[in-house]
């Protein structure tokens, strides 16, 4: 079948054959928070890219059906040299993720070669292969902190994320990278007084991967998983968040009651959009596509994502 052929199919169908070709072949469906909803209904299991990194080192299953990007498919792949990993769109990549090389990286190195390579999972498995330890959005500041004051970073490739764990840890000796998300960084500081007007009682969240004034007038700063457990912790508030509307429309679904509202609809990363249910049905009963990470490049990769996982 090609994919047209399962695009004429109702969401019913698709729906049937995903789970059945799901049970067959002991597959998990996992899915980042910025998945359309119908990704999101099939999931077994959703999250920020810290949690989903975790979950892929625990899941008891023969094949990953990975609903996100390729470097979230890459981190499972590494991680899980033994089973099948697939991602149902090979075109899903992050602009962000191509943002630094492995080449910038060692350019780096070499000119400060006291400092450590922390790289945001954001990034290619080439890229990791020649870092000292990876970290999420979520635990940026955790990573930096535990190195030792005086040792330099080096921090790729999201430069907002950057500034904000330099703020964070209180530290002047981190070097960050001129790279951004697209989706995030075009959110204004118009788009966050807009949004307090609309909704004066709102609590506003915007993520780390937002220009600073966006950061600077927020009301907290907080990553998909952050921002998910406060909108779950919160349910009577007004909520505006400042991200994909991906994770809103998880947060409607899941909690009606909450009033949380996008801080603009323009933010839509249409990377993440690519994966539909036609090309997840697809993806199980065709094998599409098998994320493979040549084995020199994921065994240090691994070394890095592990030496994160290991930071409490
Ligand atoms: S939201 Fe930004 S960082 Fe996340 S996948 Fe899309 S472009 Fe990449």
């Amino acid at each position: 079948m090609e994919l047209w052929d399962y695009a004429r199919l109702s969401e019913d169908e698709l729906i049937l054959r995903i789970n059945k070709a799901r049970a067959e072949r002991n597959a998990v469906i996992l899915a980042h928070n910025y998945q359309r909803l119908q990704i999101q209904d099939i999931a077994d299991f959703l999250g920020d890219s810290l949690q989903l990194a975790k979950k892929a080192t625990r899941v008891d299953a023969d094949v990953i059906v990975f609903c996100g990007v390729m470097f979230m498919a890459e981190v499972a792949a590494i991680l899980n040299p033994d089973k099948t990993v697939l991602i149902p769109e090979i075109q899903a990549g992050c602009p962000l993720a191509a943002g630094a090389t492995a080449e910038d990286i060692i350019q780096l190195k070499r000119k400060y070669p006291d400092f450590v390579v922390v790289t945001y999972v954001n990034s290619t498995a080439e890229t990791k292969a020649v870092s000292d330890i990876t970290c999420t959005s979520s635990n940026s500041v955790e990573v930096i902190n535990s190195f030792p004051p005086h040792r330099g970073i080096i921090f790729v490739p999201d430069k907002n994320l950057c500034r904000y764990a330099k703020l964070q840890s209180g530290r002047d000796n981190i070097i960050c990278w001129d790279s951004n998300c697209y989706v995030h960084d075009r959110l204004t500081i118009q788009d966050l007084k807009q949004a307090k007007s609309k909704y004066p009682d709102a609590t506003i969240i915007v993520h780390p991967e937002c220009p600073p004034d966006v950061q600077d007038a927020a009301d907290f700063i907080f990553s998909t998983g952050g921002m998910y457990k406060y909108a779950k912790e919160h349910q009577d508030e007004t909520i505006v968040l400042g991200t994909e509307i991906g994770l809103i429309e998880r947060i409607r679904n899941e909690f009606p009651k909450v009033k949380v509202y996008p801080m603009s609809e323009k933010a839509i990363c249409s990377n993440m959009k690519l994966i539909t249910l036609p090309k997840v049905a697809r993806s199980l009963e065709q094998n599409m596509y098998k994320v493979e990470v040549p084995e020199n490049v994921a065994q240090r990769a691994k070394m890095a994502i592990e030496q994160m996982l290991e930071v409490k």
